[in-house]
């Protein structure tokens, strides 16, 4: 089957090769064509370049032909951080943090992660399925078309197994590009509380070995963080996961700085994620190493807390992209259209740098830009089609606005 995709105002985010990803230093420099056309054949994208020198269509069997109508066309969004596999909402947690309590403290008394965990357990594997696949078709509908998905909400070897095994459906069943990971070290739960170490064995001897046996993660990943992991306990979990072929990617300084940020680079991390919290130690280490950095705006926004200082990061030259961290505690959205225009008026990048770190950026922190965050001649055809608008900046600036007005992924129409 071919598609053919005529009248594009502009093409956004176009032939940039075999680049894996953009280094801060061009970040924000994008690629545009005007007034363009896109050929798709099967699942990938077969030519692209400006209607003059279009050569129209010799044979039309099988052939589709979709006009963009002024349109422009971006790669899909490669959102690299989310949690969107879980049972229940907490939006009474939200009332309480209105109230004046903090998420620490919320979290001390049982709610937070471990209340999620809590519904988790109740809930049957079909069930689950079916309400992430919900919201993960809700995502797409934003853009989004690759994305990394945790456990964490498990706190056990049955429920981690759960989740993992619904995102193993998910990826069976849907057109979208979705990569695992196991974050089984999210939080001590209730029945290992002032016994954390035996928690961190379960992990060690249980969990990692029984998810691996069943082939059900990509990555694993630890919330390094005060009264939850620290560094030790961090590097003895990222250890045992390469072991057993799991590459590191972590959260890691979201509210203080442990020193988390280098255990995950000594450990060839392939991210780290949140920080929130940064000190220049965290810089020097971060801009002598190939891990990349994850800014996830949307929950400082919903957690009123203070943004990474993604400029920063970008003076020292240090890779970033940009995730939506979709889940129920701390950002109850996976909007990668609303988190660009955060990662506008919030980090104060520009709509160049947010698209970059929001495609091929993001499908580094997920190994897939090979195939996926750019629009180049031999990757996955998964893009979108927008309304007619004046700018490509449009997107960021017109926020809670849906612009999207066809989505193609995997040379399909979704
Ligand atoms: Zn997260």
């Amino acid at each position: 089957m071919k598609m053919i995709i005529k009248n594009i105002s502009k093409i956004v985010q176009v032939g940039i090769g075999d680049k894996k990803f953009i280094e801060s230093k061009n970040l924000d420099k994008i690629n545009t064509i005007d007034d363009g056309y896109i050929e798709i054949e099967g699942s990938k994208i077969k030519d692209y370049g400006s209607m003059k020198n279009w050569k129209g269509i010799s044979d039309w069997n099988n052939t589709e032909i979709i006009d963009a109508e002024g349109g422009c066309v971006f790669p899909s969004f490669c959102d690299s951080h989310s949690h969107l596999v879980f049972s229940e909402p907490r939006h009474k947690e939200f009332v309480l943090r209105i109230k004046g309590h903090s998420y620490e403290e919320i979290a001390k008394q049982g709610g937070g992660i471990l209340n999620s965990a809590d519904s988790l357990e109740k809930i049957s594997e079909n069930e689950l399925y079916e309400i992430s696949l919900k919201r993960l078709n809700n995502v797409i509908k934003y853009g989004t078309g690759a994305i990394e998905i945790k456990s964490g909400y498990g706190l056990s070897l049955s429920s981690e197994m759960k989740i993992l095994r619904v995102i193993k459906r998910l990826k069976k069943n849907t057109e979208v590009k979705i990569k695992s990971t196991l974050l089984a070290a999210h939080a001590i739960p209730k029945k290992y509380f002032g016994k954390k170490q035996d928690y961190v064995k379960l992990i060690l001897e249980k969990i990692i070995p029984a998810v691996c046996d069943e082939n059900l993660a990509d990555y694993i990943d630890v919330f390094c963080e005060k009264n939850y992991f620290d560094t030790y306990d961090t590097d003895k979990i990222l250890k045992c996961g390469i072991k057993y072929g799991l590459k590191p990617k972590i959260h890691v300084n979201q509210f203080n700085s442990l020193g988390g940020i280098e255990t995950a680079i000594k450990n060839n991390a392939i991210s780290v994620d949140h920080l929130e919290v940064i000190n220049d130690q965290d810089i020097d280490n971060l801009k002598n190493s190939n891990t990349i950095a994850t800014l996830l705006p949307s929950c400082s926004f919903f957690l009123n807390m203070p943004y990474a200082k993604a400029k920063k990061l970008i003076s020292n030259n240090i890779k970033i992209n940009i995730a939506s961290d979709y889940n129920p505690g701390s950002s109850p959205s996976g909007n990668m259209n609303f988190v660009s225009s955060l990662a506008c008026i919030k980090l104060k990048l520009t709509p160049n740098q947010v698209i970059n770190a929001t495609t091929i950026n993001g499908a580094h922190a997920m190994e897939i830009s090979d195939n996926y965050g750019s629009i180049d001649i031999g990757k996955k055809a998964n893009i979108f089609i927008t309304k007619r608008i004046s700018s490509y900046d449009y997107l960021h600036y017109s926020f809670t606005e849906n612009i999207i007005k066809s989505i193609i992924l995997n040379g399909k129409i979704v």
